[in-house]
């Protein structure tokens, strides 16, 4: 999953595709989203 660096609207098309923006904002930046870079909160 991609997400737009700017808007933060997620990518659906493959990144594979030359030439894609994002739908929203028309940004042609992205980034990855990874699950480790999530803030992780303990309760304990
Ligand atoms: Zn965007």
């Amino acid at each position: 999953m991609y997400k737009c660096a700017r808007c933060q609207e997620p990518i659906l098309t493959s990144l594979n595709t030359v030439g894609i923006q994002c739908k929203k904002c028309g940004s042609k930046v992205f980034y990855k989203e990874r699950p480790n870079v999530k803030k992780i909160v303990r309760a304990r």
